[in-house]
């Protein structure tokens, strides 16, 4: 079924639905008909079967009641051979069944013997035969013999009937011929009346019985013999029919209807009825042909019906697949093409029932498609345009780009990012990005958590690769969502070149200020020299030029000295010794040394310290360039006749210095910046403030060189408080530190030293 055709399916359904009721229908209509017209044949063949037996039991009947009669009269009885022969011919004439009639004494001797031409001279013995034996012996009845068949006669059968002595005949003449027998014996027979009747006319009228249309009756004797059928000649051939089905179960006694095989081997319905005088049987049969003679017209109805039916449902069904298979092919050829890749063919709506609905939406679909895949061509042609810009911006940018998966595989990498190590970005690609690359910051491997979702900057880290080691700056950007496939993207800035140019220029303003600070100090001599012996006797224009020119060579000799220190901070060579220093009391004497310049200002320095004595490991000239830097910037950005607090304290294994001011303040933004070289407010710019900016840079390398921290707190216009930590001195941890002297500490990263060399 699965394998079938749409139309071939159809079609069987169609002959399912259709013919499958009409057979059912037809074939109970043949069976209900069929049982009725069997059940008509067997009351018909019954009532014929009846009808026939009772004629020829009526008809024997008849004989033998007019033969015991005809005895009863005197002459027979008294066997007086002259008026029994007077008697005889005369009854023989009533009687046209009666081929001739026998009257024998009881010896056997024929006395008169009368056919239907006259009396019959010529005498004999009939003691022997079967008629003449049955009446004197089986007295009490009478004896009917079988049926004889003679060459050019009618079949004609022996009736023969005892003579009675008379004194009992008369007594009992009033009884039948049943009960009259009772009385009757041996001693009792005189004589024989033997009459031979023939059977022609009664065979005719049982034989002419109609039974249906084409039925007819026989009669079989009590042992089988055919005695009676309507073709005689058949009954010629084959006298013996005991063996018949239907003779065979008469004679078994049964005489219920049955279908079997006629006598003459057709198949017939056939019913029997016994004739009760001779034993012998009436049988009547009906060909089942002419007994279903209707059944067959049903039949042919049927088959009519059936086949016109059969050629209805094939019009129809072509007419179906005219209807639906066409449109239904026509949309799986659409179908096709539509799968092919042919979006624009149309389907032909014919009809406007569901499959033209179907047609209309299926050319709508395929519209669509054509619609949807040529956006998404644009789409994909975009993304590829993108994709290649992409590309092309990855590979043309200068900084290093990789990007790697949720398992850190790295699944794109740039080229400048694979140059770091030397080698090319395909030899790269698909490794464990902790494998290919090492980050280090100060000679140690810094770690990175690819896993951790945020922005993270790494400045100042170094790449080894065999040959080479490259200054680097990282951005990592480690993604929120881990089901696309890339996870992070690291950007690496490659500084290499920068840290070179950065490392010459410093080594340039090393050199320069290192050679600028030897004619500076001879100046700063002869000046000193000067106000000292001559400046008396200048004018006092003159020895105001000469304050300004020493008051210029301290500026220079500052800005020598703070670019050598910045020098040295970057180099990671500045040197500092530690020792015990006794915190208030340097931050004391340097506010005292301040206080004139404070004066200048008509500012005051205000001293403070909770506990007399907080010792500290430091470089004590070191740190009081930190202290002096930021007295003078209180002094320098807050406003005449201003205050200034230092304060020095100690919270728990902290020293904290703090110089707070009520002058400019700084503004937020400027806060990140404050640390960094050459930044200055933009205020302090404005202001006429002579600076370098360069005073805090150094400040924060120092203290950081301590191990401490420096800060700010501030509000834009309200003041300032600037303060920096330091651990206090423990034994346990600073002893050695303080013994050891010329000890250098390296600062800023990666411009300390080179780790290749
Ligand atoms: P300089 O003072 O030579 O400019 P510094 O590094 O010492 O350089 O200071 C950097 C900048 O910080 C200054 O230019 C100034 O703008 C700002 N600054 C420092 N101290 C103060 C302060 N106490 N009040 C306001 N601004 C300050």
């Amino acid at each position: 079924m699965h394998g079938l055709k749409i139309r071939h399916k159809i079609l069987l359904l169609f002959l399912f639905v259709s013919l499958g009721p009409l057979l059912v229908v037809n074939l109970a209509l043949i069976f209900t008909t069929q049982s009725q017209l069997k059940r008509e044949a067997f009351v018909r063949q019954n009532l014929a079967a009846t009808q026939a037996a009772e004629r020829v039991d009526n008809f024997l009947g008849s004989k033998i009641d007019n033969l015991i009669f005809e005895s009863q009269t005197s002459a027979v009885r008294l066997l007086d051979t002259k008026d029994a022969s007077l008697n005889l011919a005369t009854y023989i004439k009533g009687d046209r069944d009666l081929l001739d009639i026998t009257l024998a004494n009881k010896q056997g001797k024929q006395l008169v013997v009368v056919n239907r031409s006259g009396l019959i001279e010529k005498h004999v013995n009939i003691a022997a035969s079967d008629a003449f034996r049955a009446a004197t012996f089986l007295a009490g009845k009478e004896y009917i013999g079988p049926v004889i068949y003679d060459e050019n006669r009618s079949p004609h059968v022996l009736i023969a009937v005892p003579l009675i002595k008379f004194n009992q005949q008369q007594d009992l003449s009033h009884l039948s011929t049943a009960e009259f027998g009772k009385y009757r014996s041996q001693s009792d027979i005189t004589g024989v009346l033997i009459g031979n009747y023939s059977l022609g006319n009664l065979w005719d009228s049982v034989l002419s019985i109609k039974i249906g249309e084409q039925g007819y009756a026989y009669v079989v004797d009590d042992k089988g013999n055919l005695i009676a059928h309507p073709d005689d000649k058949f009954r010629r051939n084959n006298q013996v029919v005991a063996a018949v089905h239907q003779v065979n179960h008469f004679l078994e006694g049964k005489n219920d209807q049955h279908q079997s095989t006629s006598e003459r081997g057709q198949a017939v319905l056939s019913s029997s009825k016994e004739i009760s005088r001779t034993k012998w049987g009436v049988i009547t049969e009906e060909p089942i042909s002419s007994v279903y003679k209707e059944v067959s017209a049903l039949y042919r109805l049927g088959i009519s019906v059936f086949i016109g039916a059969a050629v209805l449902v094939f019009v129809l069904s072509f007419l179906m697949r005219k209807q639906i298979l066409t449109p239904i092919q026509s949309l799986s050829a659409g179908a096709d093409r539509l799968g092919s890749g042919d979006f624009n063919y149309k389907l032909p709506v014919k009809t406007n029932d569901e499959l033209g609905h179907l047609a209309e939406n299926f050319n709508k679909m395929g519209g669509n498609l054509s619609l949807m895949i040529g956006s998404l061509k644009d789409k994909n042609l975009t993304l590829e345009i993108e994709h290649n810009k992409l590309n092309s911006i990855i590979k043309s940018v200068s900084d290093g780009i990789v990007a790697i998966d949720n398992n850190h595989k790295i699944v794109s990498i740039n080229p400048p990012a694979a140059k770091l190590l030397d080698r090319s970005d395909t030899e790269i690609m698909g490794q464990q990005i902790e494998h290919a690359y090492q980050w280090l910051h100060d000679d140690k491997a810094v770690q990175i958590d690819y896993d951790k979702p945020g922005i993270y900057l790494y400045n100042g880290l170094v790449v080894p690769s065999p040959n080479k080691a490259s200054y680097v700056n990282l951005v990592v950007v480690i993604l929120e969502n881990k089901t696309s496939d890339v996870s992070a993207i690291i950007t690496i800035r490659d500084l290499t070149q920068s840290r070179e140019l950065e490392v010459m220029k410093v080594d340039f303003v090393a050199i320069a200020a290192h050679e600028l600070r030897t004619p500076l100090t001879f100046l700063r001599g002869y000046l000193e020299l000067m106000k000292n012996q001559d400046a008396p006797k200048l004018p006092p224009d003159g020895q105001e030029r000469l304050h300004r020119a020493l008051i210029g060579t301290d500026q220079l000799s500052t800005l020598i000295n703070n670019l050598l220190n910045v020098s040295r901070v970057e180099r990671g060579s500045m040197e500092i010794h530690m020792t015990k220093v006794d915190l208030p009391k340097l931050v004391n004497s340097l506010c005292n040394q301040q206080q004139s310049s404070a004066k200048m200002k008509n500012q005051k320095l205000i001293f403070s310290a909770k506990e007399p004595e907080i010792t500290v490991p430091a470089d004590a000239s070191a740190l009081s360039e930190v202290i002096n830097n930021l007295l003078n910037n209180a002094i320098k950005y807050s406003p005449d006749n201003g205050q200034i607090e230092i304060n020095v304290t100690r919270q728990d294994d902290l020293a904290r210095v703090s110089v707070k001011d009520y002058g400019l303040g700084i503004p937020p933004e400027a806060k990140s910046r404050l640390f960094r070289k050459f930044y200055r407010v933009e205020h302090s710019l404005t202001t006429g403030n002579r600076g370098t900016g360069l005073g805090l840079y150094i400040s924060k390398a120092i203290i950081e060189l301590h191990h401490g921290e420096i800060g700010v707190e501030s509000e834009a216009g309200k003041g300032s408080t600037f303060y920096f930590t330091l651990p206090i001195y423990d034994d346990a941890k600073h002893a050695k530190l303080v013994s050891e002297t010329n000890q250098v500490m390296g600062t800023r990263g990666w411009l300390k030293k080179d780790p290749t060399n």
